[in-house]
């Protein structure tokens, strides 16, 4: 059998880092890893090639190579899947269907010949003997969540590397908490489960004897679900770093209680994690008691943020308007909050109560959901009647994104960031570092209207912080992304 793994597109969002991918020479973020696992399930004897539309074109000739189609991607991507299944329908080219979007939507409303609900590790093999025999059922869904062990390498030989900034490891799935407007928990669980150890370890050294050299995401829903887990980890992340010349930077998603525990932070720095993604969500602690994020409340928000930045860690944070206890003083609150601190990278987004999850069946018993969402929390789409009249809402939304995205509060926060925050691993120096510097200071520097602003907080930068010069840079360009998609926003309008 020839099977053609596809990758549907994702919108142009303050999560796709386009606008600063191009400064690297890179086409994506980050490649396929679901895919990636379910190719190395899939019987050795097949053929496979993988095409992620976000890096090439989905040609003809591919579609016309393969015997089945499988796609696999997150809410965000629903557009372009359905086109990709519909092109292949077309063809008569069977298709499959998986990946959390599978268990967002009726596995009717994505039109595939199969769809498979739930994690792949204990249903590839039978879904792949049936798909030979002929016989393959329209819905697969896992009755059991698996145990990561289960989980084999993805294959690496499929993608190409060099079109992505960034590479990644899964270590865990699932997360303890319950916040209410989470989709995860639904999906994956509240119990979190971990790869071994070794697991992990084989996956970095095959990354690094693919050559790579840059920033490796740990795409957990939670890196520290299970602390003691991934203290163990992390202390043997640090001996393999010692003993390979450090070679990646990494990045994961955590929640707010890393800031309760010194010895977890310290073990992050240790081992090489620069940065890591929180869900503060919003100042307000009525907003986080009311969606059940216990873990945010009684403490200082700041303060946490601030403990971990201490740490050498950049904190990158998750923050949503239109709770229904969102006051009108509430965007006030929230750029007061992002300018104290010291995050850069801010992706505040409007709530969209995604299918599956407490706050959609909430809603929907309060007759108050309009439409299943588009997953994109920026593009200024409500699929919910809220408390807030929707006008005021995305009218607030639009200032907070003005505010916190102008060039002067930009670079202010980068500035309190380095003035915190000294970085444990400078990362390395290559091509596509040089080709950013170049193309920033053109872009930034020369023809950008921030320009004085730009000049300014690289100055500063190079005097008062030389050794995070590169963190400098690296988020002087992450900027230019933020900026350009502000400016698209204000212009819908
Ligand atoms: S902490 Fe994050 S992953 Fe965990 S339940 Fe809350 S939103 Fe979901």
């Amino acid at each position: 059998m020839k099977a053609l793994l596809i990758y549907p597109k994702f919108p142009d969002t303050y999560w796709s880092f386009k606008h600063a991918l191009s400064f690297l020479g890179k086409r994506a973020a980050q490649p396929p890893l679901g895919l990636m696992t379910v190719a190395a399930l899939l019987p050795a004897d097949w053929k496979k090639r993988l095409v992620d539309t976000n890096v090439e074109r989905l040609t003809d000739a591919d579609l016309a190579w393969a015997d089945v189609a499988l796609l696999s991607g997150m809410h965000v991507q629903r557009e372009h899947l359905a086109e990709i299944v519909e092109r292949c329908r077309a063809r008569g080219l069977r298709t499959v269907v998986g990946g959390p979007i599978a268990s967002s939507f009726p596995a009717e409303a994505l039109k595939a010949d199969h769809v498979v609900v739930g994690e792949a590790e204990d249903l590839v093999a039978t879904l792949a003997r049936d798909l030979e025999a002929g016989r393959a059922r329209p819905v697969y869904e896992a009755t059991e969540r698996p145990a990561m062990s289960t989980s084999p390498l993805p294959d690496l030989s499929l993608i190409k590397m060099g079109r992505y900034s960034t590479m990644t490891v899964q270590y865990s799935r699932g997360c303890p908490f319950n916040c209410e407007f989470c989709d995860i928990i639904e999906i994956y669980g509240r119990k979190p489960r971990t790869k071994a150890t070794e697991q992990v370890l084989a996956e970095l050294d095959r990354l690094q004897q693919a050559g790579w050299r840059d920033s490796v995401f740990v795409v957990d829903d939670n890196f520290i679900g299970n602390k003691r887990r991934a203290k163990d980890l992390l202390t043997a992340m640090a001996e393999w770093g010692r003993a390979h010349g450090r070679p990646f930077r990494f990045i994961t998603e955590a929640s707010l209680n890393l800031a309760d525990d010194p010895e977890l932070m310290q073990s992050m720095k240790d081992a090489g994690f620069s940065a890591v993604f929180l869900g503060i969500e919003t100042p307000d602690e009525a907003s986080l008691v009311a969606n059940h994020k216990m873990q945010n409340t009684k403490r200082d928000l700041l303060e946490s943020v601030q403990t971990i930045q201490h740490y050498g860690i950049e904190v990158m944070g998750g923050f949503i308007l239109g709770f229904d206890t969102d006051r009108e003083d509430v965007f006030d609150r929230m750029v007061e909050f992002i300018q104290k601190s010291g995050i850069p990278v801010a992706m505040v987004g409007l709530l969209q109560a995604m299918p599956g999850t407490q706050l959609f069946r909430r809603l929907r018993s309060e007759g108050r959901i309009l439409d299943a969402g588009d997953g994109d929390n920026t593009d200024c789409h409500l699929n919910f009647i809220p408390r807030m009249a929707p006008a005021r809402l995305v009218a607030g939304y639009r200032s907070v994104m003005r505010r916190i995205y102008s060039h002067e509060a930009y670079y202010a926060r980068v500035r309190l960031l380095l003035s915190r925050c000294r970085p444990a691993h400078t990362g390395h120096l290559t091509y596509a570092n040089l080709r950013a510097l170049a193309t920033s200071i053109v872009r930034q520097g020369l023809l950008g209207r921030g320009r004085f602003s730009y000049w300014r907080f690289l100055l500063t930068a190079a005097i008062r912080y030389p050794r995070s010069f590169g963190v400098a840079m690296t988020l002087a360009v992450k900027g230019y992304h933020f900026q350009r998609m502000t400016e698209r926003l204000l212009e819908q309008e």
